[in-house]
C-alpha cells in the first residue's frame, strides 16, 4: 500500500496534519537547543581563551630562562587558544549552517502544510459540491415525476368526461392535454438531466479520487521527504560542529601531547645550569675569636672545654643529656630503617683531643655523612643530629676523662671575688656519699685538716710546691674530703673511697685518710701520674682558723641576717667573744655571703672596726667569732640609753665613727650598710663600725643585677640611680648615722616611704636638723647629703671637723 493509496482516507490525512505539526512544534525545540549550545560553546571558548591568557602569564624574568616545562607549558596555552578559536568557528558554523537553515526549514514546513491543506479541503469540497448537485436534480427529478403523475390523472379524468355525450368539456380537456404534455416533457428532462448528472458526477468523483486526492497526497510525501533530508543535512552540520575529534582537534592534541612527551626531567635545568654554572661554595669554618679569652688570665682557651668546679656539674650533666639524646635518636634510627643503619654518620673515635675538638674541622673533620638520594628526610635529620650530640659528648668525654680522679681546678681567678667557687660548705645532707666515719673523725685533729675552709683560702695558703692540706666540701649534697696541693698550679684531689671504706687516690687504700696522706707523703709517690703532685710540706690551720670544738655558746645576744648571734667563750684563752652562727639549711651561695663578712673582717685592725677573732668552718655550723662589744647594737643604746647623753658624747660617737670610716676608707672598704643599727658601742660607748656583709673592698662598686634589700634611706642618690659606689657612698649614709646618733634612735625620713623619701631627696629636701643638734654639726650633715658624691667631704675631713668640733 502506497503512501497515495493508504493516505486518501479522512483519518491519515487528519493524521497527516497532526504530525506536520509535530515536526514543527519538534523544529522549535531543536532551534532554541542549538541556540543555547551555541550560546554555551561560544563561553566555553571565551572561558579557554581566558585560561590560555591566563597560563601565558609567566615569569617574564630570567630565571626561568631555558626551562622546558616553561616552554611546554606556553605550548600547551598556545594551543588552548587555538581550541577556543575552533569552537568559536565551530559555533559561528553552527548558526549559520545549522540554525539558520533549520529556520528557514520551519518557515517551508509550515508553507508546504498550508497549501496542503488548502488544496485537500478543496478536492474535499468538488466532492462534496457534487454529492449535493446529485441529491438536488434527485429531488428535482421527483417532483417532476409527481406533477407528471398529477397531470396525468387530470388529464385522463378529463378524457374520461369528455367521452361523455352529455359532456360539454372539450375546452378542458385540451388544456389538461396541455398541462399534462409539459409536465411530461419536465420529466423527461428532468430524468435526463439527472443521467447526465450522474454520469458527469461519477466521472467528477473518480477524477478527484483517482487522480487530484493521490497527486497532492504524492506531492506531500514528496515534501516530507525533502523536509527530512534537509533536516537531516542540518542536523549532520550539527554533528560535524560539536565533533571534538576531527582532525583540526586532533592535530592540536598530538602537538600538546607530543610536546609534554618530549620533556627531559633530566635537561630540565641544562641550558640554567650552563648560564649560571660557578664553583662549589668552600665549607664554612667556624673559628674561635680568641679575642673574647684574651682577659681571662687563661682561666679559658681557645677551642678548649673549661673544667673546673664552675662548670664540671655542668659538664656531667650536659654529657648525660646528650647520651639520652643520642639514645633516642638511635632508637627513632632504629625504628625507621632497622638496625644495620645506625651509627653510620657517627665519628666514633673516642680519643679526639680536647684541646681541637671544637674548630679542628681540618685535622679531625668526620668522614661525610652518607646521603642517598632515595634517602628519607627524616632519616638524614637524624643522622645530623647524632653526630652533633655526638661530637659534643666525645668532647666532654675527654674533658672529663683529662681530669681524673682530680677534683675540678676553680674557676675563680680572685681571692676577693665575689663569687667564688663551687665549694660547698653544708654538709648536712643525709645523701652524702663519703660518710665522716671514725677514721675521718681523727683529721679534725689533724694539723692540716682545714674543715670547709673556702677554696679562695686555701689557695692562699699554699704557695710553694708541694704544700698540701685537706678540706671538706660538698657536691651536690655529698661531702667530699679534698686535698689541695700546690704544684705548678694549685690542684685538687677528691679523696675516693673503696667499697670497703678505705681511702685512695690513684695508688694504694688505707682505713683512714691521715694513713693515706701519711703514705702519700712518705712513698714520694705522685697524688695521681698525670698532675705528677708531689706532698712536701703540710700547711697547718692559721691562728684564725678555730676548731669548732674550742667555741662555747653561751647566750644568744642577737640575730642577724644568717643566723642567731651568741655571747661565746673560747675554750682555750676563756677569753669572751661573740659569735655569728649561719643556719645549717641556707643555700651554699648564702654560705659564702656569710664568710665574706669574716674574710673581710680578717684583714682590718682598728679600734672602731669591731675585731674579728677568726671562723670555725671545721664543722656545722660554721661560725664567725668576733670581739664580744657588750653594749650590742648602736641603734638599741640609742634608743634605750641615751636619754641622758649630751651633744658632746653624741659628737664623740660621732667621731669613732668617723674614724672607723676614715680607716675602711683608706683600705678601699666600701662598707654601703653604714647605719646606727649596723655600729655596736662599747661599755665606755666606744663606737665599733660592724655588719660588713654587704662591704666590698674596691674603689668603685658597681652593682650590675638587681637592687635587693637596699636601705633605701642610708643609701645616696647615685648608688640607687644608678648602682655606683665608692667611699662618698658611705659618707651619704654616715650623714644619716650622724643625724640617727643626735636624734636618739629616730627613724629617719619617718612618716615617709623609701620611695618618697627618694623622691623628696632627688627634689632638695634634706631632713632637718635634730634636736640640741648644733648649727656646725648639722652643716656636716648637709655636706653629707650633697647631691653630687664629689662635693662632699671624704671621711679623713669629716673626722678632723668633729674632731675641731669636739675639742673647741
Ligand atoms: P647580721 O650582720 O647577720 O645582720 P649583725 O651584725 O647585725 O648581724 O648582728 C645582729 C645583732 O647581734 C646585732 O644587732 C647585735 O645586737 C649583736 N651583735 C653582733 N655582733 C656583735 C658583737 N661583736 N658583740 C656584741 N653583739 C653583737
Amino acid at each position: 500500500m502506497g503512501y497515495a493509496s493508504s493516505g486518501a482516507g479522512r483519518a491519515a490525512h487528519e493524521a497527516l496534519l497532526a504530525r506536520q505539526d509535530a515536526e514543527l512544534r519538534l523544529m522549535e525545540t531543536m532551534k532554541r537547543s542549538l541556540q543555547a549550545k551555541m550560546k554555551s560553546d561560544r563561553e566555553y571558548a571565551l572561558a579557554l581563551s581566558a585560561a590560555a591568557a591566563q597560563g601565558q602569564k609567566m615569569d617574564k624574568c630570567e630565571d626561568l630562562n631555558g626551562s622546558l616545562i616553561a616552554s611546554a607549558w606556553r605550548t600547551m596555552t598556545e594551543e588552548w587558544e587555538n581550541t577556543s578559536r575552533l569552537i568559536r568557528a565551530n559555533a559561528e558554523a553552527l548558526e549559520s549552517r545549522a540554525l539558520d537553515r533549520l529556520i528557514t526549514l520551519m518557515t517551508e514546513r509550515r508553507k508546504t502544510r498550508k497549501v496542503y491543506q488548502e488544496d485537500h479541503t478543496k478536492i474535499s469540497s468538488q466532492f462534496t459540491q457534487l454529492t449535493e448537485e446529485v441529491q438536488r436534480k434527485q429531488s428535482e427529478y421527483q417532483k417532476c415525476l409527481e406533477s407528471y403523475k398529477q397531470m396525468r390523472a387530470k388529464f385522463e379524468e378529463n378524457y374520461l368526461k369528455c367521452k361523455c355525450p352529455t359532456s360539454r368539456g372539450g375546452r378542458k380537456l385540451d388544456e389538461t392535454r396541455d398541462k399534462y404534455s409539459k409536465a411530461c416533457r419536465r420529466l423527461h428532462r428532468a430524468h435526463n438531466e439527472y443521467v447526465l448528472l450522474l454520469a458527469e458526477a461519477t466521472e467528477c468523483e473518480r477524477a478527484l479520487r483517482t487522480a487530484a486526492l493521490p497527486s497532492l497526497l504524492d506531492q506531500q510525501k514528496r515534501q516530507g521527504e525533502a523536509t527530512a533530508a534537509s533536516w537531516k543535512a542540518i542536523l549532520l552540520e550539527v554533528v560535524r560542529r560539536s565533533d571534538f575529534s576531527t582532525d583540526k582537534f586532533r592535530e592540536i592534541q598530538g602537538r600538546v601531547e607530543c610536546t609534554i612527551q618530549n620533556l627531559k626531567p633530566q635537561d630540565e635545568y641544562k641550558e640554567f645550569m650552563e648560564k649560571y654554572k660557578s664553583p662549589p661554595s668552600t665549607p664554612i669554618t667556624f673559628t674561635f675569636d680568641e679575642s673574647l679569652v684574651e682577659d681571662t688570665s687563661g682561666k679559658l682557651q681557645p677551642n678548649q672545654l673549661t673544667v673546673d668546679n664552675l662548670t664540671v656539674e655542668w659538664l656531667k650533666e650536659k654529657l648525660t643529656e646528650l647520651e639520652s639524646t643520642l639514645q633516642d635518636n638511635r632508637e627513632k634510627q632504629t625504628a625507621l630503617h632497622g638496625p644495620e643503619i645506625i651509627g653510620n654518620g657517627v665519628c666514633k673515635n673516642n680519643n679526639t683531643s680536647v684541646t681541637n675538638g671544637v674548630n679542628g674541622v681540618d685535622r679531625h673533620s668526620p668522614p661525610p655523612i652518607p646521603v642517598t638520594a632515595s634517602e628519607p628526610t627524616k632519616l638524614l635529620e637524624l643522622r645530623v643530629a647524632e653526630r652533633k650530640c655526638a661530637r659534643q659528648a666525645e668532647l666532654i668525654r675527654a674533658a672529663l676523662a683529662e681530669l681524673g680522679c682530680e677534683e675540678a681546678p676553680s674557676g675563680c681567678p680572685d681571692l676577693s671575688a665575689e663569687t667564688v667557687g663551687g665549694d660547698s660548705l653544708d654538709g648536712s645532707s643525709p645523701d652524702h656519699q663519703v660518710s665522716v666515719s671514725e677514721a675521718e673523725r681523727s683529721l679534725v685533729e689533724q694539723e692540716w685538716f682545714h674543715g670547709v675552709l673556702p677554696r679562695e683560702e686555701v689557695v692562699r695558703l699554699l704557695r710553694a710546691d708541694g704544700d698540701y692540706l685537706v678540706r671538706e666540701t660538698t657536691r651536690n649534697h655529698a661531702r667530699q674530703l679534698v686535698l689541695s696541693v700546690c704544684w705548678g698550679q694549685h690542684k685538687h684531689f677528691i679523696v675516693r673511697t673503696t667499697p670497703e671504706g678505705h681511702y685512695r687516690f690513684e695508688g694504694a687504700a688505707f682505713p683512714s685518710v691521715a694513713e693515706l696522706i701519711a703514705w702519700q707523703r712518705a712513698s714520694g709517690v705522685p697524688v695521681t701520674a698525670r698532675s705528677g703532685a708531689l706532698l712536701r710540706r703540710a700547711v697547718p690551720r692559721e691562728t684564725w682558723e678555730l676548731n669548732n670544738d674550742n667555741v662555747q655558746l653561751l647566750d644568744k645576744i642577737g640575730r642577724g641576717n644568717f643566723g642567731d648571734v651568741y655571747k661565746a667563750r673560747l675554750k682555750t684563752t676563756g677569753q669572751e667573744v661573740a659569735v655569728k652562727t649561719c643556719r645549717v639549711a641556707l643555700p651554699e651561695e648564702q654560705k659564702r655571703t656569710f664568710l665574706q663578712e669574716g674574710r673581710i673582717l680578717k684583714q682590718y685592725q682598728h679600734p672602731n672596726i669591731v675585731r674579728l677573732i677568726g671562723i670555725a668552718v671545721q664543722k656545722q655550723p660554721i661560725m664567725i667569732v668576733m670581739e664580744l662589744v657588750p653594749g650590742g647594737s648602736l641603734l638599741t643604746f640609742l634608743r634605750t640609753r641615751a636619754g641622758a647623753l649630751g651633744p658632746r658624747p653624741l659628737l664623740a660617737m660621732c667621731r669613732d665613727a668617723a674614724a672607723g670610716m676614715r680607716y675602711l676608707e683608706s683600705k678601699n672598704c666600701i662598707h654601703r650598710d653604714l647605719a646606727a643599727r649596723n655600729c655596736l658601742v662599747a661599755d665606755d660607748h666606744t663606737v665599733k663600725i660592724s655588719d660588713f656583709g654587704m662591704s666590698r673592698e674596691e674603689e668603685e662598686y658597681i652593682v650590675s643585677g638587681g637592687m635587693k634589700q637596699i636601705p633605701i634611706k642610708w643609701t645616696a642618690p647615685e648608688a640607687l640611680n644608678f648602682g655606683k659606689y665608692t667611699s662618698l657612698c658611705d659618707v651619704w649614709s654616715y650623714g644619716v648615722l650622724m643625724w640617727e646618733i643626735f636624734s636618739k634612735g629616730d627613724t629617719p625620713y619617718a612618716g615617709m616611704s623609701n620611695s618618697r623619701a627618694r623622691e623628696k631627696i632627688d627634689t632638695g629636701y634634706r631632713m632637718p636638723a635634730p634636736e640640741g643638734c648644733s648649727e656646725e654639726v648639722y652643716a656636716l650633715m648637709l655636706r653629707c647629703w650633697e647631691y653630687e658624691a664629689e662635693k662632699r667631704p671624704h671621711f679623713h675631713q669629716i673626722y678632723t671637723i668633729i674632731d675641731n668640733i669636739y675639742n673647741r
